[in-house]
């Protein structure tokens, strides 16, 4: 049995006073200890998030890494430096992260690779584009890029890894994928993992579903056989909100 995990990716949003109000808040509200939850601030916002949740069930995570070790790399910010701000968990590949930065599964799967070797667990999002979905490519989009992201990666890492299934026209839209459609494209996420690994390794990786995804949908999404837990963005800037999708996971 899969335990249930929320992430909330807070993106660029919260300066550093906003930050420790929220994750006062947070800390303060009621979390169904049955379900593991994550939150991803700004990188400026780390190391205060981190002294708040300190002692809190609720674990840190970052919203991206370079794929460099430390060095003459300007703007970027290593596993090294997320690690000791007190991240244990790291989104890669976000779709922002494809759009607007390019990046491609070959180097999310360097980024994937880079927070395994650190200890560290990355949430590494795949999902197709609406031109993808409406084109009828969804399943050979996401199989491509499950099986770019997993490249390389041995059965005991494949393991801790956790795959964010986020239809690009679901995020920030108010269109949520159907909790049908979200469980067929997630059925097909464990299908390929099978096919990489074996169903007994495909069993035990956590997936998520994300796309405006919020408290009045958790709840149907998240009692999905395949889906175990989401990745929140607008619906986690808010401490009632986030913790009510938290608590739909029970
Ligand atoms: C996201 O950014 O990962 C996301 C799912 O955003 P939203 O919940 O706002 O659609």
């Amino acid at each position: 049995m899969r335990k249930k995990i929320i992430a909330g990716n807070w993106k660029m949003n919260k300066d550093v006073a906003e930050s420790v109000k929220l994750a006062e808040e947070l800390r303060r509200t009621q979390l169904a200890p049955e379900v593991t939850a994550i939150v991803c601030p700004p990188y400026t916002s780390l190391t205060e998030a981190a002294k708040i949740l300190n002692g809190s069930a609720i674990k840190l995570g970052a919203q991206d890494v370079s794929v460099n070790d430390d060095g003459a790399y300007t703007g970027e910010i290593s596993i090294r430096m997320l690690k000791s701000a007190g991240c244990a968990y790291v989104i890669v590949g976000h779709s922002e992260r494809r759009q607007y930065f390019k990046e491609s599964d070959e180097l999310i799967n360097a980024k994937a690779k880079k927070v395994l070797a650190n200890a560290l667990i990355p949430i590494i999002c795949v999902g197709e584009t609406l031109q993808e979905r409406e084109g009828g490519i969804t399943e050979k989009v996401v199989s491509r890029q499950v099986k770019g992201v997993m490249a390389g990666i041995p059965a005991e890492d494949a393991v801790k890894v956790i795959i964010a299934y986020e239809p690009v026209w679901a995020i920030g839209t108010g269109k949520t994928a159907s909790p049908a459609q979200a469980q067929e494209v997630h059925k097909l996420i464990r299908s390929l993992l099978t096919s990489l690994y074996s169903s007994d390794v495909a069993e035990k990786i956590t997936t998520q579903y994300g796309g405006s995804v919020k408290p009045d949908n958790a709840k149907e999404l998240l009692s999905q056989p395949d889906i175990d837990g989401a990745l929140v963005g607008g619906a986690c800037l808010k401490a009632d909100s986030f913790a009510a999708i938290v608590n739909a996971g029970v």
